[in-house]
């Protein structure tokens, strides 16, 4: 069966002042029913402008490459058209709740129109008893009573869920969330992405979440998508990811580079900074923070490949792709 989402040599530039910025250049990725997704990176990887893209979301963008959504393309749709499948069939929440939720209005409101917008046949008394139930489904208490409050009679924490229900008011079958914890302290952040979790195994809704954030990653991920630069780096499984990752990016990213020879393994961000996007390095975008970086990596650009022994694993790294071959050769670039 073909997945729910196919994105496929997605590129996305802005012309700017300083010249043009080629903030996403060919990315590729999958997202099957009920699965989630998580597109990790440092900010400025382009895992929010490839996914806002996706939903139309960008403006004064060049934009070339698919993303057949259930067969159609949603970078071809007619803005109207990509309007209807946006609101009934992809639910979609950012970091910054306040953003979203208008505040002069009150949260059951917003959401019953919501509902109304995009069915009239629905009656407001029927939309706000959707929205009360929806409040209640997120974990808000007394949603009877909290449904006419104000967004900002919300904590941080219930104004997320809040937006929850409301990308879920539709019921989607694809969800998109941007960041959706990070405002949150650790155990806010936690029990919302619990809810998310629920909500998906109840309605069996994809998720794709865009974090920088491994821990949410570990929570909720089934499938990982790891971008630097523009590009995915690496895409495998949460499992792989953690315990069988190929790219020196990704190891990077999980702290978990070797130190000197002989030390314990240690946390240590990762050094250097994140390349221009207006003239990227050449060949790998990764080699000038590259512990084991060589001259081929500095001249030719690693397509994603095939990591060996697993097909759903792909590095975008001249390294070799067998856990033998790529140990050796890491110790030869490193000693
Ligand atoms: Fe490092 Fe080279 Fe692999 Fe890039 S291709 S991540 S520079 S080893
Ligand atoms: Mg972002």
């Amino acid at each position: 069966t073909s997945p729910l989402l196919s994105v496929q040599d997605l590129k996305v530039s802005f012309r700017t002042s300083d010249g043009v910025v080629q903030a996403v250049r060919g990315v590729s990725f999958d997202v099957e029913r009920g699965k989630t997704l998580a597109i990790v990176g440092e900010s400025g990887s382009g895992k929010s402008v490839s996914t806002q893209t996706v939903v139309g979301l960008t403006r004064g963008a060049k934009v070339s490459g698919r993303a057949l959504f259930e067969g159609r393309d949603l970078l071809t749709m007619s803005k109207e058209d990509l309007r209807q499948v946006r609101g009934a069939k992809i639910g979609m929440i950012f970091q910054d709740s306040q953003s979203s939720l208008h505040p002069y209005y009150r949260v059951g409101w917003q959401i019953s129109e919501m509902i109304r917008a995009h069915d009239r046949s629905i009656s407001k008394s029927a939309a706000r008893e959707r929205s009360i139930e929806l409040l209640r489904r997120v974990g808000i208490p007394k949603p009877d009573r909290r449904v006419d409050d104000y967004p900002h009679q919300f904590s941080g924490g219930m104004r997320q869920r809040a937006m929850i229900a409301m990308a879920m008011a539709l019921d989607p079958v694809l969800l998109v969330a941007d960041e959706p914890t990070t405002a949150l302290d650790v155990t806010v952040q936690a029990q919302v992405l619990e809810v998310m979790a629920d909500l998906q195994a109840e309605f069996g809704t994809a998720l794709i979440m865009i974090t920088h954030d491994l821990g949410v990653v570990a929570d909720v991920a089934d499938e990982v998508a790891v971008m630097y630069a523009g590009r995915i780096m690496e895409r495998t499984t949460r499992r792989e990811l953690f315990y069988h990752h190929h790219h020196p990016y990704t190891e990077g990213l999980l702290g978990s580079l070797p130190a000197e020879s002989g030390e314990r393994r240690r946390l240590r961000p990762i050094a250097g900074s994140p390349p221009s996007l207006i003239s990227p390095p050449s060949g790998c975008p990764f080699h000038p923070r590259c512990p084991y970086a060589f001259d081929q990596c500095r001249s030719e650009t690693p397509p994603l490949r095939e990591v060996f022994g697993d097909r759903a694993h792909h590095s975008a790294c001249w390294l070799p792709t067998d856990e033998a071959g790529r140990g050796e050769a890491r110790a030869a670039l490193t000693s």
